[in-house]
């Protein structure tokens, strides 16, 4: 007995404490939905009542007004911001005619009886447009006071605008997004940055949609009962009305937001993500070392995942589920493990495009066309990024809450930076984007052929409405983050930014960062102040590009000429020199002056590695920090220069051209820009068509 115990005792005191695991397995419930809702097809409305509660987060602010998102309203007319900035067209997309969706608020009031409509009204943080009808607030009789919280009961219509952008309907399909009146978020000071709280609560534009806070949702979905019902989260409960429509309840946990979608057409295809099956042994072992973590805390859990597939599309059912697999694999064994238990990937339904590629919690929508189900265009890899990117919102938006309107990046970007990777660990580096007739493309050389030196006039680090012209968006908020990602990754490796990126994920999850979260985390995590870095390429607009401004080398010359010595002047005649010099070149005694110029173009000064090789010797490297516009590198050696290549590893994925970063010597043939470039734009240009970037 005794010695037992003892045995216990030297136990407990050499076992290594087991680390908690860091991630954290529930949001802090800020926010509490009961609604309920009815689908009338004919009118193309909702009918809805929403339970809403809040508690004041802050700690120290007591509260008396709620701001609401009434999204909707920005199909109401051509007076609102989304219709003034898209000019009515968004990614390729056009308004309908006279296809006009709006929201009302019927009624809104207390659960102690009080009536706020009164003090209901339109407030446009953003822009001043008074027409803008997309954010409202009403005052409370009393404050809420730190930590508590209000129950509000609320009345709502919807009318569904025809589906051009994100949300609406076509013929019997449905994508229902931004469809009911949902809180913005409280700031208390100091989060984000704040001084002062405040709600933060922006208006619906062109560019971007989602800041809202974490909670829970249970929502019942009323629609006749040939529809095929699918939305966020899990379904509870089925009930048949004796009125020919169904009642389906669903709920979810730790979310912020709530999409939902119906289609008498869809054919529902389930699948699961074994967490055992789907990932191999070896795989977690690859995984665990790469980011020095346990076993346990990279091990993954099992997902249900349904795909609602349009009819013309059912040769890809097996595309989608591969691809949401794959995205629940690799952002799982990345950033941490999904921790809900369904995944519901929407197929929108011919001409409804403007509702694909679009993400909700455990609900995305993918984008796809029937051309995909033939040869050679089933080669394009179009339906696993559209889905692996939506997936992958899962974790830069949904997880990880960032504010999409003042800082797109880290929702867009970050995600753009990681389809990418997740496209590459299931595809290889080369074909990610495309693989057929022996021709193959890779998601950096997309990324790179975005790159336009001429991109120099914005920056990443705006609000969304703010770009000029407002379709640059695009390029400042998904390629070139996910370039100055890549460029990171240049810098610290790939254990560094994998590890990296899994704390950044883990310490937000659940909660709303900002980019000086992630600086402060990279120079934590680093040891160094990479200021230099991001105030350059993430709030500074220019650019780089690395070239080679000249290259020479040849023979040292003996000296010709007359000459003063101690022992009197004396005269070396060209000829002798030209003899000695020969002599030299024969018992391979000659010297060599090799000159190289190394240039930057554009602003953005980073350290740069140059590669210099010398005729029979090894690789040289030296590193120039890039400060000047050029470095003249200068180097008297027996042997002669045979190649220079400024950033050999190609790690500065922001370098705009690197078809100019090498020079060979021996020939001087600087590659022309291949045809295979060509080919990036073409296929770039169809995606883009295709509204799929
Ligand atoms: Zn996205």
């Amino acid at each position: 007995m005794r010695r037992a115990a003892s045995l216990l005792l030297l136990a407990l005191l050499t076992a290594v404490p087991a680390l908690a695991d860091p991630l954290p397995t529930k949001a802090d419930q800020v926010v509490q939905y009961q609604i309920r809702v009815a689908l009338d097809p004919g009118k193309r409305q909702l009918t809805g009542t929403e339970r809403l509660t809040w508690r004041n987060p802050s700690t120290a602010d007591s509260v008396s007004e709620l701001q609401f998102h009434l999204y909707l309203n920005a199909f109401k007319n051509t007076k609102s911001t989304f219709v003034k900035e898209s000019g009515g067209q968004l990614r390729g997309d056009e308004m309908a005619k006279d296809s006009w969706g709006w929201i009302d608020v019927v009624s809104i009031k207390t659960t102690s009886g009080a009536d706020l409509k009164p003090t209901f009204a339109f407030i446009q943080p953003d822009d001043g447009n008074k027409d803008d009808q997309t954010v409202a607030r009403v005052v409370l009789p009393e404050p809420v006071p730190p930590g508590g919280s209000v129950t509000l009961d609320i009345a709502f219509t919807s009318k569904l605008p025809q589906v051009f952008a994100r949300t609406g309907y076509k013929d019997d399909f449905y994508l229902v997004g931004q469809w009911f009146p949902k809180l913005g978020v409280y700031e208390p000071a100091g989060m984000r940055g704040r001084e002062t709280g405040g709600w933060n609560c922006h208006q619906f534009h062109a560019n971007s949609e989602f800041y809202a806070d974490y909670g829970a949702y249970a929502v019942d979905i009323t629609a006749p009962s040939n529809y095929i019902i699918g939305a966020t989260g899990e379904r509870k409960h089925e009930h048949a009305n004796n009125n020919g429509t169904t009642t389906y309840t669903y709920e979810q946990a730790d979310i912020h937001d709530f999409a939902w979608t119906a289609d008498p057409d869809y054919i529902v295809v389930k699948a699961t993500f074994s967490a055992t099956q789907d990932v191999t042994p070896a795989e977690y072992a690859s995984i665990s070392k790469l980011l020095g973590r346990s076993l346990d805390e990279v091990k993954l859990s099992d997902v249900e995942i349904t795909v609602l597939l349009q009819p013309a599309h059912r040769p890809q059912a097996q595309r989608h589920i591969d691809a949401a697999k794959a995205g629940l694999k690799w952002f799982g064994l990345w950033y941490g493990r999904y921790p809900y238990k369904t995944l519901t990937v929407v197929d929108p339904a011919p001409g409804a495009s403007g509702a694909g590629g679009m993400e909700y919690p455990t609900f995305i929508t993918a984008g796809s066309a029937w051309m995909f189900n033939y040869w050679p265009f089933d080669r394009i890899r179009a339906v696993e990024e559209v889905t692996v990117h939506e997936f992958g919102h899962q974790f830069w938006y949904a997880l990880v809450g960032s504010n999409e309107f003042e800082e797109a990046w880290l929702d867009e970007g970050f995600n753009t930076w990681s389809t990418g990777k997740a496209m590459v660990a299931t595809f290889g580096p080369e074909k990610t984007i495309m693989e057929f007739l022996g021709i193959t493309m890779g998601d950096q050389d997309m990324l790179r052929a975005s790159n336009d030196p001429g991109a120099r006039y914005n920056r990443i680090l705006a609000r969304s409405w703010e770009y000029t012209p407002a379709s640059t968006y695009g390029f400042y908020s998904y390629m070139k983050p996910a370039l100055v990602l890549n460029t990171l990754e240049g810098y610290l490796g790939e254990q560094g930014m994998a590890r990296l990126m899994r704390t950044y994920h883990e310490r937000w999850r659940f909660r709303h960062p900002r980019s000086e979260d992630f600086f402060a985390l990279v120079n934590e995590m680093t040891g160094q102040d990479y200021g230099w870095y991001f105030d350059q390429v993430v709030r500074g607009t220019d650019t780089v590009d690395y070239d080679i401004g000249s290259a020479t080398t040849r023979a040292v010359r003996r000296p010709r000429g007359v000459f003063d010595e101690p022992g009197g002047r004396k005269t070396v005649s060209s000829e002798d020199a030209a003899k000695q010099d020969l002599e030299a070149e024969r018992a391979k005694k000659q010297a060599y002056e090799s000159v190289v110029v190394v240039r930057r173009s554009g602003g953005v000064r980073l350290p740069v590695e140059v590669a210099f090789k010398f005729e029979g010797k090894p690789v040289e490297r030296q590193t120039w920090d890039g400060r000047d516009p050029a470095k003249t590198f200068r180097f008297e050696r027996p042997e002669k220069l045979e190649w220079v290549d400024v950033d050999p590893d190609r790690k500065i994925a922001l370098d705009a051209n690197w078809l100019n970063n090498g020079r060979r010597l021996a020939n001087d043939s600087r590659p022309a820009a291949s045809w295979a470039a060509r080919w990036l734009f073409l296929v770039q240009s169809i995606f883009t068509t295709l509204g799929l970037l």
